[in-house]
């Protein structure tokens, strides 16, 4: 049976985040580790892409310069209720980054590869059985055995679901739509060619038991200008009486001019972080949206990146002591900037989810507006600033 020090399962952002830290803080571990992953690159990857401040400065940390990607550039992104609210913009600065997952996590491999990481694509794990010496991984290709595993295989991965089998999830229900940049009709019409610039997200849908939004965000495909847009519903109302997720994406999308009906619908769970989820038992440890994405928006790739940061770091200290019980993982989680904005909004999706009503939303995003922009400053954003990247 192959036999590794350091398995990580799933080449998505937290994973590879996982290795790439481990090679920028223990490069000795570099030969010892191996990433397993079920597709080949470039893999699709159902995601709006967008990409916020931190999940920049972490990859500027690790000497890697994303506009390297294909990307879109929001100069501005709103927060509204029913087509008026707030509006966010970066001084010097575009608000918000849009890349393409199979391109971006494609690239990000590729980039791990470079530093002499191993990635074994097209392989996928089937279970993972931890004992007292180590953990057996048991794939389509065969066995494996390793000293410890990192579980980054995402929101419905197997290695929480092999270690935790009971544990309560807190998922998110979501669909994605793309569509051209602009419908026809409305080229000539400025205020239509200005979304073009522009990342919405409107929480219209939250008096009708949808605990989220929709977003339409500019984005492209193969150097095309077109439109990601979504819907996300934390599931936190679920148990009272709710539409179809399908109906306010369908409204948003009419008033700009498009038919959901002419395009391909898709849809995937995300996994947003609760204060209860577990992050970790002896030998194993969860990092992205295994342990969990953050629950207001479903944002989760700067979290994977960050997951990867402080995961890292445990391994690496725990390889210098010679143990892996990970005791101490969630309370590093915890300290950093990381789970500190993952708290903060976990606490502000129970605000404002369960107070849905109409005037309460009004008041939040059109009324409450440096009040809701401090929050966000303070609380949302910037948390990598205190997260230890290291040199
Ligand atoms: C519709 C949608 C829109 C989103 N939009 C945004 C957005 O705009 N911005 C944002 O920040 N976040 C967004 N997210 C969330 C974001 O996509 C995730 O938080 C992020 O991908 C988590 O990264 P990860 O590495 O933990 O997991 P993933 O990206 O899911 O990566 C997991 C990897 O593990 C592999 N894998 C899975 N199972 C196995 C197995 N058994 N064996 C081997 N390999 C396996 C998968 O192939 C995959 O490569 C969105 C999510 C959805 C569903």
């Amino acid at each position: 049976m192959p036999s590794h020090d350091i398995l990580i399962i799933g080449g998505g952002p937290s994973g590879l985040s996982t290795a790439l830290h481990l090679a920028k803080f223990a490069p000795h571990l570099i030969p010892r580790i191996l990433i397993l992953e079920k597709e080949q690159y470039p893999r699709l990857k159902l995601c709006a892409g967008g990409l916020v401040i931190d999940a920049e400065r972490i990859l500027e940390s690790l000497g890697l310069d994303v506009r390297e990607v294909p990307h879109t550039d929001s100069r501005e992104v709103r927060f509204d209720f029913a087509g008026k609210g707030l509006s966010v913009r970066v001084p010097r600065r575009h608000a918000i980054r849009v890349i393409r997952r199979d391109e971006f996590d494609h690239w990000l491999a590729k980039k791990a590869k470079i530093q002499g990481l191993e990635i074994r694509e097209g392989v996928s794990v089937k279970t993972v059985t931890p004992d007292e010496s180590g953990v057996t991984v048991e794939t389509d290709q065969g066995n494996f055995r390793a000293s410890i595993v990192v579980g980054a295989d995402g929101s419905n991965g197997i290695t929480r679901r092999s270690i935790f089998p009971n544990d309560p999830v807190y998922t998110a229900r979501v669909l994605e739509v793309l569509t051209p940049a602009l419908p026809q009709k409305y080229l000539a019409k400025t205020e239509e060619a200005e979304r073009r610039q522009v990342a919405f997200f409107d929480f219209f849908p939250v008096p009708d038991n949808i605990a989220g939004y929709v977003w339409d965000f500019p984005t492209q495909v193969k150097g095309t200008p077109m439109r990601c847009w979504g819907v996300y519903d934390t599931n936190l109302l679920a148990d009272q009486k709710r539409p179809a997720l399908r109906q306010p994406l369908a409204d948003e999308m009419e008033r700009h001019g498009f038919d959901l009906n002419d395009y391909e619908i898709k849809g995937h769970p995300i996994r947003w972080y609760s204060p209860w989820n577990k992050m970790s038992m002896p030998r194993v440890l969860l990092v992205g949206d295994a342990v969990g994405a953050d629950a207001i928006f479903g944002e989760g790739i700067s979290m994977a990146l960050g997951y990867g940061v402080i995961a890292a770091q445990e391994i690496a200290e725990s390889f210098q002591r010679g143990e892996f019980s990970f005791n101490g993982y969630r309370r590093r989680v915890a300290r950093s900037g990381l789970g500190q904005t993952l708290f903060v909004r976990w606490l502000i999706t129970q605000v404002i989810y369960s107070l849905k009503w109409r005037w309460f939303q009004i008041l939040l995003w059109r009324l409450l507006k440096p009040i809701v922009l401090l929050v966000a400053w303070i609380f949302v954003l910037n948390w990598s600033q205190r997260i230890p990247l290291g040199k």
